[in-house]
């Protein structure tokens, strides 16, 4: 064993070559990091076999650590070259088959090691020497040796080669981190001639090329670490920015464009070329205004419309400032992407719907206008009916006095709906008026229990009714709707209650935050309604079971009236019902008391 300082820089090597490559592995998975760790680990073989050679003074122990040296020289040579393949963009001829051909050379360097005391091919002479001291080993190389060398440096000159074609493709952006591994790739060559040319300053067994090398895969390391290749190395750029259809802008801190995509330059009709380096604001001329928002130094996301070709335009406008790590704007990206289309579809569809509006409101409006007219001529049937059956011209017999009743029934009938069909039209089209003004309650809801307890009893079934006393004795509302809608839902009660009873209740609600509410129940015991129709029954012309309809009559339009008018009041119904077992209606609706005197009457227009 012997000692030299020159040892120690093999050594430190290895250990620089030992972090990088763990410190690309943990930035897996990614472009070229696999082939960076090889690489690392090649040049800490090649290091470490190195330092060792000049520590061991015997010549067969000399001789194996060259099986180390030799494996690390070969494996970094090979690893780098398919580190540049996939840097530059050429990472699909990165096959299995080349990789396997890759390996042959090393293979076969450790089996000419191994063998050469039988055919000196790699070596001619291997003889130990003393130099300062030291015993260092002198090889006379062989032919094998020069096939080696040739091929190392053949992989090493095809990666430059392809670095510098890399340089010149790739746009400024990019530059800086191709020019720095193509400066450090040629760190190795200086070494390697310094060493054969014995022009060194260090003695002539001081091999430099592994700390060179060192330079290679620090720089590649720190290309990998600080740009995390899959962002934004040259190659993920060219297929991911190129073939965008959204155009790509660059701006620098001075405005200038420092890249541009294919989409860009087509939209700005610029010539491919031109625009790199220059203003921004001179190459994309007659867009001032686009141009001002690029100075954004915040991030942007705006809508923007201008005139491109004579046609008018519109862009979703994305900027996103880049920083360095001391928070400086280093460059901006101006992303334009083209929503003309999208736009133009919204404001056709926009039309659309107005248009259809209107329709509705013209048909709600004609609907509106013809059952009102409609009513005229049914009125007078109805009422020439009447008088014809009170004898008033002359006395009927039974025959024409049940034809007469007929007539009057069914006339009614047809009154009842279109009197439907007129104020749900009249909702619809925005002719509806509330007409507020204060009502006594009691006396309302007495009202419509004296008309409705007789039908009830009737078709043998209860009616009852309870008014909360807490409640004021004067409320403010639209009396008659209001009795419309109540009607509506003790009709619907009593239509659908074979047995039982059917009973309204009025009361007071426990004070609530947004203000005072009052409520109308109509309970009954009748039919129910099924749990999947509860929220449909108040669409119009909805009824739960079209055969109902020949049972009960109706038209499918009292709920959809009542749900329509509660609505425009402000309030809100809701429905519980059990199958078989009945139904409950809750209107709630704002309590306005009438203080002290009562106001004059209020109508309110109600759309
Ligand atoms: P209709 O004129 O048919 O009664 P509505 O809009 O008032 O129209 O009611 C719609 C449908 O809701 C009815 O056909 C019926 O199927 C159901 N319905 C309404 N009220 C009740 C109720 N109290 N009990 C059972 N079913 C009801």
């Amino acid at each position: 064993m012997q000692f030299t300082p020159y040892a120690l820089i093999n050594f430190i090597v290895t250990l620089v070559a030992l972090w990088l490559g763990y410190l690309i592995w943990s930035r897996r998975p990614g472009i070229g990091v696999r082939a960076h760790v090889l690489l690392s680990f090649g040049l800490m073989l090649w290091a470490f076999g190195s330092g060792i050679e000049l520590l061991v003074i015997d010549l067969n122990a000399k001789l194996l650590t060259t099986h180390m040296t030799y494996a690390g020289i070969t494996l970094s040579t090979s690893a780098w070259f398919v580190f540049v393949l996939q840097y530059t963009g050429y990472g699909k001829y990165v096959t299995r088959r080349l990789i396997l051909f890759l390996l042959i050379e090393p293979l076969l360097v450790q089996v000419l090691i191994l063998t050469n005391p039988l055919h000196a091919l790699f070596w001619e002479s291997i003889a130990l020497e003393a130099v300062d001291g030291l015993t260092v080993a002198r090889y006379g190389y062989g032919s094998a040796f020069w096939i080696h060398a040739v091929y190392a440096y053949g992989l090493l000159l095809i990666s430059l080669i392809l670095l510098v074609r890399s340089l010149i493709r790739s746009s400024p952006l990019y530059r800086g981190q191709v020019t720095y591994l193509l400066l450090s790739s040629l760190t190795p060559w200086i070494a390697n001639f310094l060493y054969v040319s014995r022009l060194s300053p260090l003695p002539d067994f001081v091999d430099l090329t592994p700390p060179s090398f060192l330079i290679v895969v620090a720089t590649a390391a720190w290309n990998l670490y600080r740009y995390r290749l899959m962002d934004i190395i040259p190659v993920a750029r060219d297929t991911i920015v190129e073939g965008m259809t959204d155009s790509i802008i660059v701006i620098d801190r001075s405005d200038r464009i420092v890249d541009i995509n294919p989409a860009a330059l087509r939209l700005l009709n610029v010539p491919a070329g031109t625009a790199l380096g220059r203003p921004a604001a001179e190459i994309i001329t007659g867009q001032e205004h686009v141009v001002e928002q690029f100075r954004n130094v915040d991030e942007v996301d705006s809508e923007i419309e201008t005139e491109i070709g004579g046609k008018r335009r519109n862009f979703n406008l994305r900027i996103i400032p880049l920083r360095n790590r001391q928070q400086e704007l280093t460059a901006r990206i101006v992303v334009l992407h083209d929503i003309t289309g999208l736009k133009q579809t919204n404001e056709q569809l926009k039309i659309a719907s107005e248009r259809a509006e209107e329709s509705t409101r013209l048909k709600s409006q004609f609907l509106a206008t013809m059952s009102h007219e409609l009513r005229t001529p049914l009125n007078a049937i109805i009422g020439y009916t009447e008088l014809s059956l009170m004898g008033m011209v002359g006395n009927l017999n039974d025959t024409q006095k049940q034809y007469q009743e007929r007539v009057l029934a069914n006339s009614k009938h047809l009154l009842g709906l279109i009197n439907d069909i007129l104020d749900l039209s009249r909702i619809e089209a925005g002719r509806f008026e509330l007409l507020i003004q204060p009502f006594n309650v009691a006396d309302w809801v007495r009202d419509i229990v004296e008309q409705h307890a007789v039908l009830a009893s009737e078709k043998g079934i209860g009616f009852a009714s309870e008014l909360d006393p807490s409640l004021p004795e004067q409320v403010l509302g639209d009396a008659r709707h209001l009795r419309q809608i109540v009607v509506n839902l003790i009709s619907n009660g009593i239509k659908f209650t074979k047995e039982g009873t059917v009973s309204v209740t009025v009361r007071r609600e426990p004070p609530h935050a947004d203000g005072e509410y009052w409520s109308i129940q109509v309970r009954d015991t009748g039919i129910g309604i099924p749990a999947s129709q509860r929220e449909t029954i108040f669409t119009e012309f909805y009824q739960v079971d079209s055969s109902l309809t020949r049972e009960f009559g109706g038209t499918g339009l009292g709920l959809t009236i009542v749900h329509r008018l509660i609505m425009t009041m402000g309030g809100t119904i809701r429905v519980e019902s059990t199958e078989g077992a009945g139904s409950t209606f809750t209107v709630t609706l704002p309590l306005v008391p009438v203080k002290d005197q009562a106001p004059a009457p209020v109508s309110a227009h109600l759309t």
